[in-house]
């Protein structure tokens, strides 16, 4: 949507759901449904995107809208589905990525996907793989609409391998809208047969995708002649590595050494010469 824009935000769900229940207690040869892991984020996208093309004329953004295959269908609980492994779509997409925009010309500004946001009783987390300015600019907004249940001060600390993983890579802000699903009395059905529509909340979906129309808003939307939001996100200073410190920490005492050796050396000859 809006391809005249060079700024670019990507919004993506997963639309498969997984072939096995891996964690039913009894039926784990069956589907599941994915009503909530898989479905619920699409249908916050399609939403998403009736509601903001009406007002894309509005919006200063070019706007993304990604619905990733094969996402679900690696091993849990030692089952899985031979050959597969987790986020085979999102990680195509972002190795094809060069072929779907001109990198000379446009930018992403940011990506945030929605996985799980269907449940009844929805409580985000805060996923430590997101660009941390723009998690945190989603739960502000979020609790500005008044959802400081879904959007809470004190949220549960996770890394999630999700399908935000390749474009954090890639070097694109992103953040993963995503509940606790492994250890949630209110949302126990994961990867069970029970993920279906009767455990879907029209309010949580309500409440999602109110939250990411608000954030489109606020930064892509100008009012009064300035936008409320806190584009542009930065990515997060990540600290270098343990083998890198530890060639720092090699080299920089000998570089220090060599340094007063050659100062001295310097100061001999000078010494030498006036004498
Ligand atoms: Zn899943």
């Amino acid at each position: 949507m809006n391809e005249n824009f060079t700024n670019i935000l990507i919004l993506g769900a997963h639309y498969d759901s997984r072939a096995r229940a891996t964690k039913d207690s009894v039926n784990q040869n069956s589907p599941v449904p994915g009503a909530n892991d898989g479905a619920s984020g699409s249908a916050v996208l399609i939403e998403l995107a009736k509601v903001l093309y009406n007002r894309r004329q509005n919006l200063s953004v070019q706007i993304w809208f990604l619905f990733f295959d094969a996402e679900d269908q690696g091993v849990d609980n030692s089952h899985g589905i031979l050959g597969w492994n987790w986020r085979e779509g999102s990680i195509k997409f972002v190795q094809d990525i060069e072929n779907f925009y001109n990198s000379s010309e446009e930018h992403f500004d940011a990506m945030l996907l929605l996985d799980m946001v269907g449940g009844a009783n929805l409580k985000f987390i805060s996923e430590q793989h997101s660009t941390s300015s723009l998690l945190n600019e989603l739960f502000e907004t979020g609790r500005e609409l008044g959802y400081t249940y879904q959007f809470p001060s004190d949220p549960i600390i996770n890394s999630i391998t999700d399908d935000h993983l390749p474009f954090v890579n890639y070097g694109i802000p992103s953040a993963d809208l995503i509940i606790n699903f492994w250890d949630n009395p209110d949302w126990p059905y994961h990867h069970t047969t029970e993920d279906n529509l009767s455990h879907i909340s029209n309010y949580s979906l309500e409440v999602t995708g109110k939250t990411v129309e608000q954030f489109i808003y606020n930064n892509y939307l100008e009012t009064n002649n300035q936008f409320q939001g806190d584009f542009p996100w930065n990515d997060d200073f990540n600290l270098p590595d343990s083998d890198l410190l530890t060639l720092i920490m090699i080299f920089l005492p000998i570089i220090g050494i060599a340094s007063v050796l050659l100062i001295i050396r310097s100061r001999l000859i000078k010494l030498k010469n006036s004498v």
